[in-house]
């Protein structure tokens, strides 16, 4: 078994033994069949080609004229029923099994591969592989009630080097905007852009067969195409998966039906022009085919050359590699086309060098992977369960933390690293790495702390912005080395880290403010995004910094003044609020416009969002003065204590006197005594209320954050619907609007003259020679043409009107 990794996905191919790919030929019916040059063997299995060296020219003396190929078998005169038989049964029975599969027609043109593969879609009898290939799916379906199979198939096909989807004309597929392209993945070859179409019936897939052949039709006419110059590669892929076991894996496989263009030399078609082109494409990727399967076929060539045209890399995991491979050569039985059987023969005779090893294509299903574990994972927690029930370890729970959970081990963190809390207990795994989590989460706010208690007392420079620094340096408030020169009004100047990351540029030398110095270095740093989560704060923060304007307007100018480096400038005279034109034809800056949005659509989460924060300052405010209470309490408390200690060795010193077996002491030191156990009692109400303090510090933090989160987010929806979206599109795809999923529904198209049908389908039941079998592929018939007969009235109509 070889395994492959591709993602979070994996896939299995089991692997088979190695098979030479089968080679069949077919001989087109004639009544002028060339008896003396063509002899079959015995066993139907070979074939030999004599040349009488009088009857060509050009055909020298000392020239061979003897040929023998051995072959898997040789139809003559066979039945479209034989060849299925023969040629393609085997292939797709095993393609259920999860076998990939491979059958290609080769030959010059007229010599019948067109009837093999697709045959006549007039006639039930001889219908050819691909109709044949898609009932024996579907029986083989029905026959197989405990697994579920679904059935695919795409149409391609291949000519000029260029790739065209033959049923991109139904109307759920549309015209494809972007050219088709071949994509290798771990999985295989696949084409991007191709349309696949998912058919649970015989009388769909027919249909779809069909069409296909309707536009290859079409096609060689409208495009002047010659048809018999492309490829077409039918392509019917098949998934099955168990019903019955909860097995998670199941099996893929595909089926590729390929129809090559006429393989007659270059020379012999007197080629000019348009023609030229093509059939030297048609040669051209003939040989580049000949090349990988001569490659294919030697055991010591490491590389095969697949990407040297369309048709070899499209068939790339279809040419050996681990599917099963038939090859049907057709060919005339015409003295006059001996030459080109000749070529085809040696084709195949190089072809039964390749040889194959046919694999499984196991998969696993993510989905049933999930519920088999998740099974797995209950019984292992009972396992727990018990194995804990019985080591005496009842109370331990294994689901993951809520937050009440976490928030516990917060406090237990905290009062953990204040000392109130010698040690943490150890309950599982689980609570081990919250406990770890905790840790750096208190660090990180403690950190926060520090930086905003400096922030509110300082102003804060980065040391590295140098513009920041020159300014200050200008302003005189700084020397050279960055030593304060003076204190204005008791507020210092401290060097510190901040946000700002500016870097020495030209605005550095125009006279600004020290304020506009530092805004214009936000600026830049708010140039990749404009509006951030984090920025909501920033701003914030920014307001302590800059302690001579208003709270509003300096956020105001904060975010205002970011947008103009992030975008284009905003002409300076341009007004701050007038009535917006029904929509500008470049969006506003989004800072610009989430101002606008706080007003808007957004004012009431707004709103919510100041009244949580200012709840949630109003708290963090509350903590600080009970810190501050407490610490006073505490030194309050150590004095008390030396003064006790003091007292205890006065007494100590004096001789101490009892009374009873009762210790004496006098009244100052019992007033400290009382004194002490009071503070004590303060002590620890007051540390009470800032534990509960913190939780609901926590908790405010959290509504904070879900608002921002809420805030931001119904922004970027309000943003892109006013700024973005058609405004057409936006009342389109309202619901009622006229923009549904889909485009003209099938049915109408098919109800046209649906009374005739019902009668034709009713005449099949009864009347049809070939048996009941046969209905879905006559029903099928009908239906395409009478879609393509609507299509081409329509089109006639829109002419006539035009005109
Ligand atoms: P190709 O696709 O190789 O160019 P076609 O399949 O189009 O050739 O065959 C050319 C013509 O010969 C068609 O009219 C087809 O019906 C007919 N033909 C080919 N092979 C057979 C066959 N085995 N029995 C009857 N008619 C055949
Ligand atoms: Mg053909």
């Amino acid at each position: 078994m070889m395994r492959r990794k591709n993602g979070n996905k994996r896939y299995f191919t089991r692997m088979g033994t190695r098979k030479k790919v089968h080679t069949f030929v077919r001989v087109k019916p004639t009544d002028d069949f060339a008896h003396e040059m063509i002899k079959y063997g015995d066993d139907n299995k070979s074939i030999d080609i004599h040349l009488k060296k009088d009857t060509r020219r050009g055909v020298v003396n000392n020239q061979q004229t003897d040929w023998s190929f051995k072959l898997d078998g040789v139809l003559h005169n066979a039945s479209q029923d034989l060849v299925y038989e023969t040629v393609a049964k085997d292939v797709v029975a095993q393609a259920l099994d999860g076998y990939n599969g491979t059958i290609m027609c080769y030959g010059q043109t007229g010599a019948g591969k067109t009837y093999t593969m697709t045959g006549t879609t007039e006639n039930y009898k001889h219908r050819g592989i691909l109709p044949r290939a898609l009932q024996q799916v579907f029986r083989m379906i029905e026959e197989r009630p405990t697994h579920a199979i679904t059935v695919r198939v795409s149409y391609l096909e291949i000519y000029n080097e260029s790739l065209f989807d033959l049923l991109s004309t139904l109307p759920y597929v549309g015209p494809s905007v972007t050219p088709m392209t071949i994509v290798e993945n771990p999985q295989g070859v696949f084409i991007k852009g191709l349309s696949v179409h998912l058919t649970s019936q015989e009388e769909d897939a027919f249909s779809l067969l069909f069409e296909g052949e309707t536009n290859r039709i079409i096609a060689s006419h409208t495009m002047n195409k010659n048809s018999s110059r492309s490829h077409c590669i039918f392509t019917i892929y098949v998934e099955v998966h168990s019903r019955t076991l909860s097995d998670e894996k199941y099996i893929t496989s595909k089926i590729n039906l390929v129809d090559l263009a006429g393989s007659e030399r270059l020379g012999k078609s007197g080629s000019e022009g348009r023609v030229l082109k093509e059939a030297t494409y048609i040669n051209k990727s003939l040989s580049f085919l000949e090349q990988a399967i001569i490659a294919l076929g030697d055991q010591k060539r490491e590389h095969v050359p697949f990407r040297q045209c369309k048709l070899t890399h499209t068939l790339k995991d279809s040419l050996g590699g681990n599917c099963n491979m038939v090859l049907l050569t057709n060919i005339y039985g015409e003295a006059a086309q001996l030459e080109e059987t000749l070529s085809s023969l040696r084709f195949a005779s190089r072809m039964k060098l390749v040889t194959t090893e046919p694999a499984i294509n196991e998969k696993y299903d993510a989905e049933r992977m999930v519920k088999n574990l998740e099974k797995e994972l209950a019984l292992l927690k009972q396992e727990l369960a018990i194995h804990d029930s019985l080591a005496n370890r009842t109370l331990v729970n294994y689901d993951p933390m809520d937050e009440i959970q976490i928030a516990e081990i917060n406090s237990q963190v905290r009062r953990y690293l204040e000392g109130t809390l010698d040690e943490i207990d150890i309950i599982n795994l689980r609570q081990i790495q919250e406990v770890f989590n905790q840790f750096r989460v208190v660090l990180s706010q403690q950190e926060q702390e520090v930086e905003s208690a400096l922030r509110r007392k300082y102003t804060l420079i980065d040391k590295n912005d140098f513009a920041a620094i020159s300014a200050v340096q200008k302003a005189g408030l700084v020397d050279v080395d960055g030593h304060l020169v003076g204190e204005p009004d008791g507020q210092g100047f401290g060097l510190g880290v901040t946000p700002f990351s500016a870097k020495p540029g030209k605005k550095s030398k125009s006279k600004k403010t020290f304020k506009e110095q530092l805004s214009s270095s936000a600026r830049k740093e708010g140039a990749s995004s404009p509006v951030s989560g984090k920025e909501l704060d920033v701003s914030t923060s920014k307001t302590q910094l800059t302690p001579s304007s208003k709270e509003g307007d300096v956020k105001d100018m904060t975010i205002r003044e970011r947008e103009t480096s992030s975008t284009e400038p905003l002409p300076s005279d341009s007004p701050k609020e007038e009535l917006r034109p029904p929509r500008p034809s470049t969006p506003p800056p989004k800072p610009v416009a989430f101002e606008d949005f706080k007003n808007e659509r957004g004012s009431e989460i707004n709103r919510i969002f100041k009244e949580n924060k200012s709840i949630l300052n109003e708290r963090r405010k509350r903590a600080s003065e009970t810190t501050q209470r407490i610490n006073a309490i505490k030194r309050e408390m150590d004095v008390t204590k030396e003064a006790l200690n003091f007292q205890k060795s006065l007494r100590e010193k004096q001789g101490e006197y009892e009374n009873k077996g009762l210790m004496i002491i006098d009244e100052e030191e019992f007033l400290l005594i009382l004194k002490l156990k009071d503070l004590k009692k303060q002590y620890r109400t007051e540390y009470q209320d800032l534990r509960d303090l913190r939780a609901e510090i926590q908790y405010c933090q959290h509504l904070v954050d879900q608002c921002r989160h809420r805030l931001l987010t119904e922004f970027d929806i309000w943003y892109n619907e006013s700024f973005f979206i058609p405004e057409d599109l936006q009342v389109a795809l309202k619901p009622g609007g006229s923009i549904r999923p889909g485009m003209v529904p099938v049915s109408r198209i098919m109800s046209l003259g649906e009374d005739a049908q019902d009668k034709f389908s009713q005449l099949q039941q009864v009347l049809l020679p070939e048996g009941p079998d046969s209905v879905a592929f006559y029903n099928a018939k009908v239906k395409t043409e009478q879609k393509h007969n609507y299509l081409k009235t329509m089109m006639g109509l829109q002419q006539a009107h035009r005109k």
